[in-house]
């Protein structure tokens, strides 16, 4: 057998239980996201070149993901996804509270036009809507306030159109509309829209849409098990030297539509 049929041998072991349960039409469904993001306008005063996206990337539900993972795929020149699965890869393995997202360009989003509607909120959420999500998250994380990123809203962003007032009840409905989606498009159960299974980091969804659920479990455990740092940092350097060798391939394999 030739190396270039080894590596895809080696390549097609790692199981991807989302991308293979219903393939959508990547049109309509940015279509319908687009209509749940313009419920309201969102269009803010956000100068950029500013410090929220170098903190971290908010979760974002699967139907987001589908498609900015789609546009990473189809616009994006291949050293690009390279890098953003690289850093998707030492995010998901690290403690750091500290994680620009892996989807900045410099200091400009990369896929600003799909971007999630996590993103397209931060700091228009009424105040006590947003100190909520932090508790709960504190709550979640164990995590005291100070220790979690972005645990206040940027005070320098304002929506450019502010007639139709932006309520809690209005976020809320979008985000029920995403979660109705995510249901049609990842066959995702009630209990796991419940128990919020569909939303996820950036890099979190991006190592099981690329390696596989149940390879990335095993990961975590064999992580959780290591005592010694050193050995942790040695394999996360090793498994992004086997993503510059298999990398293409991999992306590939998993590209949607
Ligand atoms: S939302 Fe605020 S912190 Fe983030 S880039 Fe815009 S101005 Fe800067
Ligand atoms: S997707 Fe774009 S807007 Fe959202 S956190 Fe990343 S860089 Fe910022």
């Amino acid at each position: 057998m030739s190396k270039k049929k080894n590596q895809n041998k080696k390549v097609s072991k790692f199981a991807n239980p989302f991308v293979e349960k219903k393939k959508p039409k990547f049109l309509e469904l940015k279509d319908k996201l687009l209509s749940i993001y313009n419920t309201v306008n969102l269009e803010t005063t956000c100068p950029g070149h500013c410090v929220c996206c170098s903190i971290a990337c908010p979760q974002m539900n699967y139907s987001e993901f589908l498609i900015i993972v789609n546009r990473v795929y189809d616009k994006f020149p291949k050293e690009k996804r390279m890098e953003i699965l690289k850093r998707s890869i030492k995010y998901f393995f690290s403690n750091s509270l500290i994680k620009p997202c892996p989807l900045l360009d410099g200091k400009r989003c990369s896929v600003y036009e799909v971007r999630s509607l996590s993103c397209r909120c931060y700091g228009l959420w009424p105040e006590d809507v947003y100190e909520q999500r932090v508790q709960r998250f504190m709550e979640v994380t164990g995590l005291k306030k100070h220790e979690i990123p972005l645990n206040t809203q940027c005070k320098y962003v304002k929506r450019v159109d502010e007639s139709k007032e932006l309520t809690k009840e209005i976020i809320e409905k979008m985000y029920d509309d995403l979660n109705s989606l995510d249901a049609g498009v990842g066959n995702f159960t009630k209990e796991q829209i419940e128990k919020r299974y569909n939303q996820r980091t950036w890099h979190d969804w991006f190592m099981v849409n690329v390696f596989g659920e149940q390879n990335l479990s095993d990961l975590s455990r064999f992580f959780l098990a290591a005592e010694n740092q050193s050995v942790l940092d040695d394999f996360v350097v090793q498994m992004c030297k086997q993503v510059d060798m298999v990398g293409d391939q991999v992306f590939k394999r998993n590209k949607h539509g």
